[in-house]
């Protein structure tokens, strides 16, 4: 059955609507909070890892410029490619579509310009933007390679722009913008953070799927504890090694 909610306009059985969501531009937020690192005394360097190595010490690692780094503890974040050393049987590789439309006429975005999740089976989420575009995303699959990508963007655009028609019929879908990427996710749904087992200098953090913004807060918490070696139980619920909840 589905109800009208006068709120917002859009027709479904159920929804709810939860205080204190926000977005951002990860491009500028990923700037500033490595803006904030550096005058905090970070260092960054801009080249590939190519070698790891744990000593009881400390942890080494290669690159393939002139850089060779020591540091006590080494937190692995580089997406869903992993180094062969993390073994995981619940992490896979998995890749998401999204368009911005044009901006829209004035008075014919939803009120509030609440982010919205549809929770179906093949998500969608939903959120506008300062000059008054709609961007909306999903259409996952198990994608990963980039020209395949490209292949498929028309018809993932096109659905996803049908998609936004039938959730918000005032939309103009007509889009400006597209793009995909691949993110690791598991089979659990919950992000893999903590040290790679038999490694404890290395930490990492993956799998966060579609809950980057979300997940990544959790991992600097939990990495920073594990770092000063304060263990919690709950941490457990992140282990890389954790079994699949399919055996
Ligand atoms: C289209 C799309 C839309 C999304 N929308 C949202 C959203 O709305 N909200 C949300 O919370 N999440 C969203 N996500 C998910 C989110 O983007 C990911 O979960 C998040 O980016 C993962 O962060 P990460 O830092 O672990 O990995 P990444 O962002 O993949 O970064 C890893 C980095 O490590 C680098 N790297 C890899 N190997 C090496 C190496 N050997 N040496 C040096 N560097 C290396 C890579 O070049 C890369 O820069 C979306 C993902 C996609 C693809």
């Amino acid at each position: 059955m589905q109800t009208f909610c006068p709120c917002f306009g859009i027709n479904r059985a159920a929804a709810i609507l939860s205080p204190g969501s926000a977005d951002a531009d990860p491009l500028l937020l990923s700037w500033g909070l490595l803006r904030d690192a550096q005058a905090r005394g970070a260092r960054l360097i801009d080249a590939m890892v190519t070698a790891y190595h744990d000593a009881p010490g400390a942890v080494t690692v290669e690159t393939d410029g002139p850089f060779v780094i020591e540091a006590r503890h080494v937190i692995l974040a580089t997406g869903y490619v992993m180094p062969d050393f993390v073994r995981s049987e619940i992490h896979r590789t998995a890749s998401s579509w999204a368009i911005a439309t044009i901006p829209q006429a004035p008075g014919t975005l939803w009120p509030g310009g609440e982010l919205i999740w549809e929770a179906s089976e093949t998500y969608n989420y939903v959120r506008t933007t300062a000059d008054g575009r709609i961007i909306i995303g999903g259409e996952d699959d198990d994608t990963v390679d980039p020209a395949v990508h490209d292949e498929k963007m028309p018809a993932k655009s096109a659905k996803l722009a049908d998609s936004l028609t039938k959730l918000w019929p005032a939309a103009n879908p007509a889009t400006e913008f597209s793009w995909s990427g691949a993110f690791g996710e598991t089979d659990d749904g919950l992000p893999l953070i903590g040290a790679v087992p038999g490694m404890p200098r290395i930490l990492a953090a993956y799998g966060y799927g579609g809950n980057g913004i979300t997940f990544s807060f959790m991992a600097s918490w939990i990495l920073a504890e594990l770092c000063a070696g304060h263990h919690e139980g709950w941490f457990d619920a992140f282990a890389i090694d954790r079994p699949s909840p399919r055996l």
